[in-house]
């Protein structure tokens, strides 16, 4: 069976803690490799090759910088295929899906060969008599980031390519659930000519995550999961000094006015309810319909678009969607769809036992929707994380827009609308960080930011764009004089420039 190797120094490094995890293929159900979990001491090997790394990579000029992520981009494009097929092959999404993946990360490491003027400080001359003032944004040194399972090529470039391009040294603690694309990124890497030390990936479970919130040498972390896990993260790494952001789960919804285009809405949400096997934190799984004749519409539209949707192996080129990415996860979304019944939900389209011929042991789940959900229900409050769409009904603008806003999560939300009025004080309005109008995943592009609010993002920066130069660099200000002849009495009074 295939091993799937720390890669430490510029090299794959074989794990000694005689723990692994297993590596599904989901649409077989099949254990396909494994994955060593790395101990206390191994992740400190990866802490010490990149804090060996560091002092010559942040002295490295940010058009050398760049050029490695100019060349590293090339090689991202020049992979796809092979890239894509692997992320199916472990994560189960369909291999045009797993290509957005990769090009999204892509994205992000060509906004990363801006670092030159993205870097560049700030002048003040003349500030005083004699003073000039001046900024610079320096690295961190030794940062980290730990991912997740749904985007193992996207994410990890989220925060390695902006941090790496602002002259930190880096570990990633990818999924262990699809680790190896993340592995291929640190290999094309360092073909891109990365210095060995300054791109390290470590694998592993909770160890390992407490390894890196403890470690003294890291300076950052950057965390994507569940809300949880990122609570505690934040919680972890702020308490052992660490500048930390840690983003959450969410629980998206897509409002629909009955002045919106139905025909756009329904085909907008149709995928982002159920594309990837609504494994995405940007999925819209909640539609919340405004009036009776939009709701009853909707839903009737809805039901025949998502009853037609073709379930298949991840590289089946027709499939809409692939399996949901293990046993226990599929068992968990059935659990939520047999609760929503429970809680008194209207169950439209039931995915549960959804099995594909030849694929008997994948781990599939069929198109799920439900009407009627009500706020209270545990099944809305929660994320559920899989295929399965639910309905709200709303009788008037505030009452859909107060939805959102009151949720626990607050990533992205989305409306529906011809008026753009009403969607110009929504996005005002609104209590979430990515808001889109008739744009059912408002995923900002890379040299915006993305970011939730409430339990979607712990911390206060978000990632790439501006915002993640912010977060990898910290700044320092130098007011400098040549001062001409004696100061005097001066030098007891607070310098003021007036
Ligand atoms: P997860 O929280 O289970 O795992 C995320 C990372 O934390 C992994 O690297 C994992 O090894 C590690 N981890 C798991 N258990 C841990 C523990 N007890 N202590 C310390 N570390 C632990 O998340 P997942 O299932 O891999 O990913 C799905 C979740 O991620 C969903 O909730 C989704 O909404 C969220 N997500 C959020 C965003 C965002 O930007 N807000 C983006 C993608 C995914």
């Amino acid at each position: 069976m295939r091993d799937v190797h720390h890669f430490i120094s510029g090299a794959a490094y074989e794990g000694q803690s005689g723990r692994y995890g297993d590596i599904y293929n989901p649409s077989t159900g099949e254990v396909q490799a494994r994955v060593a979990l790395a101990t206390t001491d191994e992740v400190d090997t990866a802490v010490q090759a990149a804090a060996k790394a560091f002092p010559e990579w942040m002295t490295t000029n940010p058009q050398r910088r760049a050029r490695v992520m100019f060349e590293f981009k090339r090689l991202l494009e020049a992979n796809m295929d092979e890239l894509a097929e692997l992320l199916s092959s472990e994560h189960g999404k369909v291999v045009a899906d797993s290509r957005g993946d990769v090009q999204r990360g892509i994205d992000v490491v060509e906004f990363a060969c801006g670092i030159p003027h993205l870097q560049k400080g700030e002048f003040t001359e003349g500030a005083g008599p004699g003073i000039d003032v001046y900024s610079m944004r320096q690295p961190l040194g030794v940062c980290a980031g730990i991912t997740p399972f749904n985007f193992p090529a996207m994410i990890p470039c989220w925060m390695s390519a902006v941090a790496i391009a602002c002259g930190n040294t880096f570990i990633l603690k990818p999924s262990e659930k699809d680790p190896s694309v993340p592995v291929r990124l640190a290999e094309l890497f360092m073909e891109a000519g990365a210095p060995e030390g300054v791109l390290n990936v470590v694998h592993g479970d909770k160890t390992s995550v407490d390894a890196i919130l403890e470690h003294p040498e890291i300076k950052a972390v950057s965390f994507v999961g569940s809300s949880d896990i990122a609570q505690y993260v934040y919680a972890t790494g702020t308490a052992h000094g660490k500048r930390v952001q840690a983003m959450g789960g969410a629980k998206n919804h897509g409002i629909i006015l009955p002045d919106a285009n139905m025909d756009q809405a329904v085909k907008d949400i149709v995928g982002a309810a159920y594309g990837s096997a609504g494994e995405r934190c940007m999925a819209l799984p909640v539609a919340v319909t405004v009036g009776k004749k939009t709701g009853d519409e909707f839903v009737e539209r809805m039901m025949e678009e998502a009853s037609n949707l073709r379930v298949g192996i991840s590289t089946d080129p027709d499939a809409h969607y692939g399996p949901v990415v293990s046993a226990a996860h599929k068992a968990k979304v059935e659990d939520y769809i047999r609760l929503g019944v429970e809680e008194g939900a209207e169950l439209k389209l039931d995915g549960r036992g959804h099995t594909l011929q030849g694929y008997e042991n994948g781990f599939y789940v069929g198109p799920t929707l439900f009407d009627h959900v009500k706020p209270e229900m545990k099944t809305y409050k929660e994320e559920i994380f899989g295929p399965v769409l639910q309905v709200v009904r709303a009788e008037t603008l505030e009452e859909a827009v107060a939805l959102p806003s009151n949720h626990q999560y607050g990533n992205g939300v989305a409306i529906f609308t011809s008026n753009g009025r009403a969607a110009r004080e929504f996005a005002a309005q609104v209590n979430a960080g990515m808001v889109g109008i008739n744009v059912p995943i408002p995923v900002p592009v890379s040299y915006h930011t993305f970011g939730g609010w409430k339990r979607s993002a712990f911390g206060d920066t978000n990632q790439h764009g501006p915002e993640g130069v912010r977060f990898w660099t910290k700044i320092k200000t130098v007011t400098q004089r040549w001062p001409e002849g004696d100061i005097g009495d001066q030098a007891f009074v607070i310098p003021t420039m007036g």
